[in-house]
């Protein structure tokens, strides 16, 4: 919940609009100032005041505690001008809500958490439990010490800026090690417990099993993903407190699933009980991973639980992400999201270059010329089954002769994969010639350098006999002339000279150019590899100097019976 507390009639209305905007999430405190700041931040997460820092910071320094525990406040001025990550900007969420309450407001968001002002993400909101020195680590990224990355478990991590060797150590362990004072540990989740009751074993036994298994094992609890076991005891008392208590989820799996697991210790009670030979070994295997703890009992008499303790190996992520056609407010908020993600880039340099500024200190780029296209489409599958988390990077829509079908085409399902879509070039050009694409359209590419040009060719005819509106995507280079000509050729067997023609260059760089002509009228030689060209169909209309092909061609019809 977020508590709002404002004073004056300006930072009222603010407070309303934000009140309006977020019902479910926000609180109004009303009533003295003093007191409502107190009453927020001892029932609320988060406070937004619509009042002066030096107001709030007043009000506040008696109340503040613990920077883990205390709610994250931001300060919106009486302007509205800017929202203040004022405490609590990592552990209180006060930066995000910051950026959020600005994008809402229209304010300017304020952060001053060094890790943040600089782009690195802070040690502590990577998603990943912690223990150990942040401050100390997060200083020396800062200051640029050398600072290493022990990942003993492979898992995909955001970048880090971080050495080969250095005095302070990011490592990424599920081991119960100790921090040293100049270390932060990152607890993967990666481990997965099996676990099997009797009927009413009571929680401390499966509890406590757990525990005991995980420290004998030298294994740490914050590492731990998930508690597993088979169906029907998926409302056993004792293993729902116990996955409570860890503060883990309860995963369970059908007996039959579970039977078909080989593991190293099956037995026939469980078999005769719920129908598999094994519960904890087989629920803790059955996505696969390393057996660390064998099967193990409860010291109690008779022993009412036992547990098995899997490390799963970590799976790298491929996002496959489309840049756009160019400018910068055509690449989607997603798309951002994932390049500050990955650890790794893999993409064409000239693509690289359009995003750069937006990637995280210490990204891993891996840039190639023109072609290589195969070669970066293995590189990044590699990666990603490295573990590492990787974006793949394509203009446009990275699926639209791009990169997707390269790279999918070598994946198997030990990564994951997201796409994210991005504005493809007929669709860019089509915004700026008008509306070319308003009834049905296709895409034809006019490479012939991995199709051969017969099937170009009958693929170009069959657009031109259904009468449907062509985009032509790499219409023509310094080697490739003459495939241009013969396709408007094959178009204009079934079109008037005069259907419209749309030509875009560069749709929405900073040298975009485009032109309105037609079929007779355009000169392939002032096609390049950097345009498309879009013909209309034979109910497609320059008006007004805008390209436009109805939606319905009954419109049609009565346009012309006006004419
Ligand atoms: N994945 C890209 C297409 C790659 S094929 C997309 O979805 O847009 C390359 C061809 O796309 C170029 O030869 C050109 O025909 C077209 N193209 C890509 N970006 C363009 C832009 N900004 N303006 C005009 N055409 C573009």
């Amino acid at each position: 919940m977020i508590g709002l507390i404002s004073a004056t009639a300006a930072g009222t209305a603010a407070r309303d609009r934000l009140a309006a905007a977020w019902p479910d999430r926000t609180r109004v405190y009303d009533g003295l100032v003093g007191e409502a700041v107190r009453a927020a931040f001892a029932e609320c997460e988060q406070l937004v005041c619509f009042l002066a820092t030096g107001a709030t910071v007043r009000l506040l320094a008696p109340l503040l505690g613990d920077k883990a525990a205390d709610p994250g406040v931001v300060c919106v001025d009486e302007g509205g001008r800017f929202a203040v990550s004022l405490v609590g900007g990592h552990g209180g969420g006060a930066n995000e809500l910051a950026r959020e309450v600005g994008a809402l407001l229209g304010a300017e968001p304020v952060v001053t958490t060094a890790t943040d002002a600089v782009g690195l993400p802070g040690l502590d909101t990577l998603g990943f439990p912690y223990e150990g020195s942040v401050a100390v680590v997060s200083r020396a990224l800062l200051d640029g010490e050398p600072v290493a990355l022990e990942a003993e478990v492979p898992w995909p991590l955001p970048p880090l800026p971080t050495a080969p060797q250095g005095s302070y150590t990011i490592r990424l362990t599920d081991r119960a090690v100790a921090a040293g004072e100049r270390e932060v540990l990152l607890r993967p989740p990666s481990l997965v417990v099996g676990v099997g009751a009797s009927k009413g074993a009571p929680a401390e036994e499966v509890l406590g099993l757990v525990e005991e298994a995980l420290r004998e094992a030298g294994l740490s609890p914050k590492a731990v993903a998930e508690l597993a076991t088979v169906d029907a005891k998926s409302e056993e008392p004792g293993i729902v407190a116990a996955a409570e208590r860890l503060g883990v989820p309860l995963v369970t799996y059908p007996a039959e699933e579970l039977a078909a697991v080989a593991v190293p210790n099956p037995s026939d009670a469980p078999l005769a009980a719920v129908g598999t030979p094994s519960v904890a070994e087989a629920a803790a295997l059955v996505r696969g991973g390393e057996l660390l703890v064998p099967k193990r009992k409860s010291a109690a008499r008779p022993a009412m639980a036992t547990c098995a303790v899997v490390r799963r190996p970590g799976r790298g992520r491929l996002a496959v992400v489309g840049l756009g056609p160019g400018a910068r407010d055509l690449l989607t908020p997603r798309a951002t999201a994932e390049l500050r993600r990955a650890s790794v880039l893999v993409g064409l340099d000239q693509y690289v270059d359009q995003i750069r500024d937006l990637l995280r200190p210490g990204t891993r780029v891996l840039e190639s010329g023109l072609g290589a296209e195969e070669e970066r489409a293995r590189t990044a599958v590699a990666e990603a089954r490295k573990g590492h988390a990787v974006a793949l990077i394509g203009s446009g829509d990275a699926g639209v002769y791009a990169m997707a079908s390269p790279a999918l085409a070598e994946a198997s399902d030990d990564i994951d994969v997201v796409g994210v879509p991005g504005v493809t070039a007929a669709l860019a050009a089509g915004a700026i010639l008008g509306a070319p694409l308003g009834h049905d359209h296709v895409s034809i590419s006019l490479s012939d350098l991995h199709t051969p040009w017969e099937v170009i060719e009958r693929r170009v005819r069959a657009a031109a006999e259904a009468d449907i509106v062509v985009t032509f995507y790499n219409p023509r280079s310094r080697g490739r002339d003459w495939q241009l000509p013969k396709a408007l050729a094959i178009l204009a067997g079934h079109r008037e000279p005069a259907t419209p023609v749309g030509v875009v260059r560069n749709a929405s760089r900073p040298d975009e150019s485009s032109r309105l002509t037609t079929l007779a009228a355009l000169d392939p030689a002032t096609v390049d590899m950097m345009t498309v060209v879009t013909v209309g169909n034979t109910a497609t209309r320059d008006i007004a100097g805008r390209m436009v092909t109805p939606r319905g061609y009954r419109w049609q019809a009565s346009q012309e019976g006006v004419q």
